[in-house]
């Protein structure tokens, strides 16, 4: 059952690739398991799925931890905001940080993957809607952010992310992902380092096909994989 709705929404991230013209492996799909069991995890993980994303990280420890018999291979996402206090479980846990969203956290970040010996692979949360979001650089601080980022040695900036406002037509998001893709070729051009692809994260279950028909490499859904909506017939 998993598996058909994992199915059926590649299928979906395939249609909205080939109406942009764009390769369908170039969108990583993330599968958001926030309020989901480790045995829906596990599921999800047998049907497929290779990156899970999580918002909190205590939330992530618990579960991560009942998975750790499982043989698969798993891409780890904090998706979420983080807390400075977090910080050492978030770098201990996940593989990439989509949530960067300010200097002091991206120090704190460095300094703990530092004592780990880690390189911790981070997005910059951008708020692309300025009246609906709570966290996320302005978009006309995220140069300079992201200029001061690319000095802090481990870590590694590999693109951007935002989250867009809800909307009821999925076209309304479409200046929000617009405006994301605009920013990252205005910034990604303006840094010394650039990594060999960036990572644009955006779309969610309401608005993933425009986000792709606008550039994202990375789409994170929850009740899309998580939801059955046919299994009453
Ligand atoms: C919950 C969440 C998602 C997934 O949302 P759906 O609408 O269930 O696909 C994606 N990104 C973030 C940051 C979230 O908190």
């Amino acid at each position: 059952m998993a598996s058909e709705t994992i199915a059926r929404v590649r299928e979906r991230i395939a249609s909205a690739c080939l109406r942009a013209g764009r390769d369908p492996a170039s969108v990583t799909l993330v599968a958001v398991s926030k309020n989901r069991s480790a045995a829906q995890i596990k599921e999800a993980l047998e049907a497929g799925i290779a990156d899970i994303g999580e918002n909190r990280v205590q939330e992530a420890v618990v579960k991560f931890n009942q998975l750790r018999t499982t043989n698969y291979a798993l891409r780890t996402h904090l998706i979420g905001h983080l807390q400075t206090n977090k910080v050492k479980e978030a770098v201990k846990l996940f593989d990439l940080i989509h949530s960067v969203d300010s200097i002091l956290l991206a120090q704190a970040i460095n300094k703990q993957a530092a004592a780990f010996a880690k390189i911790q692979e981070i997005l910059l949360e951008v708020k692309t809607s300025p009246e609906e979001s709570k966290f996320g650089i302005k978009p006309d601080e995220a140069v300079g952010v992201a200029k001061e980022i690319s000095q802090l040695e481990n870590l590694k900036l590999l693109g951007l992310m935002t989250i867009a406002p809800p909307v009821t037509n999925p076209e309304e998001a479409r200046p929000y992902f617009r405006a994301l893709k605009e920013l990252s070729d205005k910034l990604f051009s303006s840094l010394v380092f650039r990594p060999s692809s960036i990572v644009l994260s955006m779309g969610m279950t309401d608005d993933f096909e425009v986000a792709i028909e606008e550039g994202s490499t990375m789409v994170r859904l929850g009740r899309a994989i998580f939801e059955t909506t046919d299994d009453t017939d």
